[in-house]
């Protein structure tokens, strides 16, 4: 469903993403293990164009994000980049759940959840807000609809966030270390939500430190270190006997 091909990111002279390629099939778990400071966040982020890439391409279902397929830049010979406003659609299609919930403040769960759908699918207001409730229910949040973000725990947040990426109705969802900045005893909530999402035969990629839930959860697992993939396979197998030196230091240091 999704393809990244060759994707390199540079930050001035520090080379952050060196040719990163791979596949997302439908329905597949992917997850994404590597030291700090390899490229995870850099890649998702790169995906949905958020910091868009310096060279390679993405597309979901075939069609090319964030580029025109066929308009070359005047000057050059690239592709040209979207848009903003071109972007959101396609954005849309792509779920990004963050480290930190980044909610607006100063809207309640459930208007944080409606925005998406209002502004860029033009629901109807009452539409939004229902679209919302149903999202918000799913991730058992059903009884803080009007409640601000500052009055909920990190758990809850992370899973309004949830219910937000839901409601643009993504082909994919990629979570960004969705469990890292909470505290021990609200992780399994998280997780548990993520879980029943990958239940439902969602597509979905998850950059993580949690090793026995990526076991548990993710089919295939990619392991990133100084912007490459060093070993990708089957999670169970990558997982149990790792045959990269570095993945082997990183699971025992995180697990
Ligand atoms: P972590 O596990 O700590 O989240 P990560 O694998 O997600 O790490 P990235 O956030 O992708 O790592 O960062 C990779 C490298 O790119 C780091 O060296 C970081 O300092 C650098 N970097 C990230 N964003 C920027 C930016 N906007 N400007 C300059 N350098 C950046
Ligand atoms: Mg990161």
């Amino acid at each position: 469903i999704l393809t990244v091909r060759n994707l390199k990111k540079s930050y001035g002279i520090l080379d952050v993403l060196r040719d990163v390629s791979f596949d997302l099939h439908r329905g597949e778990r992917l997850a994404i293990l590597g030291p700090s400071g390899s490229g995870k966040s850099t890649c998702l982020r790169a995906i949905n164009f958020l910091d868009p890439p310096t060279s390679g391409t993405i597309t979901l279902e075939g069609e090319l994000i964030g580029l025109h397929p066929n308009g070359k830049d005047h000057r050059s010979a690239t592709r040209r980049k979207m848009t903003a406003r071109e972007l959101a659609p396609q954005r849309a299609e792509i779920g990004m759940v963050f480290q930190l919930f980044h909610l607006w403040p100063h809207l309640t769960a459930r208007e944080n959840v409606a925005l998406q759908p209002r502004k860029v699918q033009r629901m109807s207001s009452s539409d939004a807000n229902h679209l919302a409730e149903a999202m918000l229910k799913k991730v058992h949040l059903g009884h803080k609809l009007d409640e601000y973000p500052g009055r909920l725990s990190g758990g809850q947040q992370q899973r309004v966030a949830i219910a937000r990426a839901l409601a643009q109705k993504p082909k994919v969802l990629l979570f960004d270390e969705p469990t890292s900045a909470l505290d021990p005893e609200l992780v399994g909530e998280v997780l548990n939500v993520i879980q029943e999402l990958a239940d439902e035969g969602r597509s979905m990629v998850l950059v993580t430190h949690e090793i026995a839930f990526a076991r548990r959860m993710a089919d295939r697992v990619i392991f990133m270190d100084a912007g490459v993939i060093v070993e990708e396979g089957p999670a169970r197998e990558v997982l149990a006997n790792a045959k990269e030196p570095r993945l082997r230091k990183f699971l025992s240091t995180v697990s």
